[in-house]
């Protein structure tokens, strides 16, 4: 059963969920002009291709094709679902997560509850 995170909230991660320094706690980065470039995490590099833009939020690898928000990198290293993740930065970050209750893709239901 998926979890239905307010739509208000996921932006307010984005915008308060600082990515690099989120990243910088996997993926020792350096500063390159505008952006910020280390190893890739999500395959073996020697040459870093791995580059995050913290004035755009979003991170991108030129060697695998890996991308997206600081959302989509916490889900992808720590292996948790959308609101997992969404929870694990508004704990770091101190925001507090506005749900809408749980959507259940199979019966295509929002149910106003939190899920056990
Ligand atoms: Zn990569």
């Amino acid at each position: 059963m998926a979890y239905f995170i307010d739509e208000g909230t996921i932006e307010e991660i984005k915008d308060r969920a600082d990515i690099v320094s989120v990243i910088s706690d996997y993926v020792d980065l350096k500063k390159v002009g505008a952006n910020h470039k280390g190893l890739c995490p999500f395959h073996g590099e020697k040459t870093p291709s791995f580059t995050v833009s913290s004035s755009k939020g979003i991170y991108k690898c030129f060697g695998c094709g890996e991308g997206g928000n600081v959302i989509n990198f916490v889900m992808k290293i720590e292996n948790l679902s959308f609101p997992e993740a969404c929870k694990k930065l508004g704990d770091t970050f101190g925001i507090k997560i506005e749900s809408k209750g749980s959507y259940d893709e199979k019966e295509k239901k929002v149910y106003l509850r939190e899920p056990e």
